[in-house]
């Protein structure tokens, strides 16, 4: 039910995207009288969800925030505020971590750290967040993934047919090209594809139809009829209170419609995403807790990261007239080492994935950057023979990377990205990999969806870390159950817990976290 508001709930949720949608599913489906308190609304099912223009170029779906980087200078990030969170917007790429990202990994600018728990401790969870996001692909066809104990529930979606050439070229020239994990309803048997795929992937735009398994569909959407759920929508949470010890949350102060309300639970999660958990703890200082709750290791917003990542348009002399484009990755550049063409690494380059096809109206707002480089082609010219790589390499988590909060709430994000020579070489390998099966025929432009934001900053689809997790409360924020070393009742179950964060897109990692923490608020609460 929506709205029904009762005085105190078994377990209040803040935040409804990739965590807080996926753990209230856990514990909704239990029986747990739970409430879901999320700051944005139903995303509106309009015809604009697959406008690129309207999504691309006027940013519709982003919210009005203005954050501040470390010279103070105004941005607007790529944050979205609706029920289900960013992955409403989200590309749907649903990986798990490689097992050696679990270790300490060492990189051209410093450490990965280790995570307290290994990948083996992950496998269960990686599974019921593959089942219960319903993702398609082919586990035992990526030579760098680890061990998994159950198929995927769908086959991997099908190549179309130029992408299926680029994937027989790859191998053919030694490549290990594997089907992405694609998290979409769809059942190619006996259905055909562009019966259900309608828009350019699903990657950064909404699903009219909702058919993207987002944390709305598949998390909320399926529990929200239940009597012990209540999810209040434009309700954002401003504060945590404190019992007077100190050592559990009492309340949870609320903005809606312009009034202040206040709610309790025997837990509370914390799910708002990285910079905006950050955010709700460094302004709930009181006094025994005086540098913002929970964060005796003075590490709550600090280790930000995001992801070193990099969007390349090939522009192929032959025509791509793909429309369901990311279905292929390849990590043959994943790890340090012996490289399938003979090269020495060094240091790991990360992952590469084909991304949402390229169209006009969003090559639009870099039009200076693309006339000056592809001079020859019109817009639509160049979106027609464009092939799309998103290239990602770690980020190191630096303290010195963090979510600070001004005295009038808003956020500062101070940030300098990290392995940039092992991003220049991933960049220079996928130049490599184009020259050898004959796409790079023309140009290679950078590509960057969110033209309207200005700086690079802004970029923040990725954030996590805010929060680390780990075994030391004088080194991290939260325990390896994501409960607040110094609270009783408090947990965190967004990216925020990530103590590193790979190279693969993190959403299926906070899902399956979320299930795995969810359980075991089952079992604290039995
Ligand atoms: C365009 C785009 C493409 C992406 N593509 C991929 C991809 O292909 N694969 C992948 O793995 N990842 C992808 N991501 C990243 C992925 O979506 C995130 O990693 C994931 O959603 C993070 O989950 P979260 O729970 O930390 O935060 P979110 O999913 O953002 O959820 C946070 C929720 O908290 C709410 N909230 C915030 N503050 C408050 C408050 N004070 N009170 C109440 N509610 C609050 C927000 O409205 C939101 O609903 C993409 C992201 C974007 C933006």
């Amino acid at each position: 039910m929506i709205g029904n508001v009762t005085e105190h709930y078994e377990v209040v949720i803040i935040g409804t995207g990739a965590g807080g949608g996926t753990i209230a599913n856990v514990l909704a489906k239990a029986g747990k009288r739970i409430l879901l308190l999320e700051r944005g609304d139903f995303l509106p099912r309009e015809k604009e969800n697959w406008d690129p223009e309207q999504v691309f170029v006027n940013g519709r779906y982003i919210s009005k925030d203005t954050w501040y980087d470390a010279d103070g200078k105004p941005f607007q990030p790529q944050v979205h505020y609706f029920v289900g969170g960013a992955t409403k917007m989200y590309g749907a790429a649903l990986y798990r971590l490689r097992p050696q990202d679990f270790g300490e990994i060492r990189h051209v600018d410093g450490p990965s750290p280790a995570w307290p728990l290994g990948y083996d401790d992950f496998e269960p969870w990686y599974t019921k967040a593959e089942w219960l996001y319903q993702v398609h692909g082919s586990h035992g066809a990526d030579p760098t993934e680890g061990p998994w104990s159950r198929q995927y529930p769908w086959p991997a979606v099908s190549h179309e047919p130029r992408i299926q050439e680029i994937a027989d070229d790859l191998k053919g020239v030694g490549y290990h090209p594997f089907p992405a994990p694609c998290g979409i309803l769809l059942d190619e048997a006996n259905r055909p594809k562009s019966a259900c795929v309608r828009c350019d992937t699903c990657d950064g735009f909404p699903c009219l139809v909702h058919a993207k398994s987002d944390a709305e569909v598949l998390g909320v959407r399926p529990v929200l009829d239940l009597p012990n759920v209540t999810l209040l929508v434009g309700a954002e949470v401003q504060f945590l209170r404190t019992n007077p010890a100190g050592s559990a949350v009492s309340t949870v102060l609320v903005s809606r419609a312009g009034q202040t309300e206040e709610y309790s639970g025997d837990v509370v999660v914390l799910c708002a995403g990285a910079a905006n958990s950050a955010r709700v703890l460094l302004r709930s200082a009181n006094d025994e807790h005086p540098n913002g709750l929970a964060n005796g290791s003075d590490q709550v917003g600090r280790n930000y990261m995001f992801h070193n990542s990099n969007a390349v348009v090939a522009i192929d002399r032959e025509p791509n007239n793909t429309v369901f484009q990311k279905t292929l990755g390849l990590n043959d550049f994943y790890f340090a080492g012996e490289g399938v063409q003979g090269e020495s690494r060094s240091w790991p380059f990360g992952n590469i994935q084909l991304v949402g096809k390229s169209n006009a109206a969003a090559m639009r707002g870099e039009e200076p950057k693309l006339t000056a480089l592809a001079p020859a082609f019109s817009l639509d010219e160049v979106a027609s023979h464009a092939v799309d790589f998103w290239l990602t390499t770690e980020d190191i988590p630096k303290p010195d990377n963090r979510i600070t909060v001004g005295k009038d709430g808003t956020i500062g994000l101070a940030y300098r990205q990290s392995n940039q020579r092992e991003a220049d070489s991933l960049y220079k390998e996928l130049r490599v990999i184009m020259n050898h099966i004959g796409i790079a025929a023309h140009h290679v432009l950078d590509k960057n969806f969110y033209m309207n934001m200005g700086i690079p900053i802004a970029g923040v689809a990725h954030q996590a870390g805010t929060c680390k997790f780990g075994t030391d409360p004088r080194t991290s924020v939260l325990d390896v159950t994501c409960k607040a070393h110094e609270l009783d009742n408090l947990y965190v179950v967004d990216a925020s817990f990530f103590p590193s964060i790979g190279a693969v897109n993190p959403a299926l990692t906070v899902m399956a976290n979320a299930i795995r923490v969810g359980e075991h608020l089952l079992g604290r609460m039995d």
